[in-house]
């Protein structure tokens, strides 16, 4: 009774979450909600930037209008979650050890569903690996805000 119940509500939400527009990157990588329901995943603050796009990506900061340019420091393309996952060049020591997990038993690149679901663990070390605040390399025009060389810093 209570697993049909459940059934029920996960079929609701996966529904809800089919129709939304919201979190195209979050479901880019959790397409379907029983399968992220059966996934343990310790989620670190690395890894909730990286399945949400929000966070300290510069198109994100962009979007806010905390930044003037989503440009990656990397200077080869604007810097979002896909860019960080896929091309920056920036990380691509980080990423070598993804790619090689990968290569083992597919072609690189997969889609992110895969990442996750089939390369959870590479995914996940990947992910807490990225040094967001080193990827911030820009001064930013914000009154109180100021970041640096991946120094965050408050200023009074
Ligand atoms: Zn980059």
């Amino acid at each position: 009774m209570i697993s049909e119940l459940s059934n029920l509500s996960v079929t609701k939400w996966q529904s809800e979450w089919d129709h939304t527009t919201k979190g195209a990157i979050t479901k880019s990588f959790f397409p379907k909600i029983a399968d992220r329901l059966k996934m343990k995943i310790n989620v670190t603050p690395n890894f909730t930037t990286m399945v949400t796009g929000h966070g300290n990506i510069k198109s994100y900061l962009r979007k806010y209008k905390i930044l003037d340019s989503p440009m990656c420091s990397c200077k080869s393309g604007e810097q979002t979650a896909d860019h960080i996952l896929y091309d920056c060049k920036l990380l691509e020591q980080e990423r070598d050890s993804l790619k090689a997990a990968v290569l083992r038993s597919e072609n690189w690149l997969v889609n992110k569903n895969k990442l996750i679901n089939k390369f959870n663990k590479n995914i996940k070390k990947f992910t807490n690996t990225i040094p967001f605040d080193k990827l911030q390399t820009i001064i930013i025009n914000l009154t109180n805000l100021y970041i640096r060389q991946g120094i965050l810093v408050e200023i009074m």
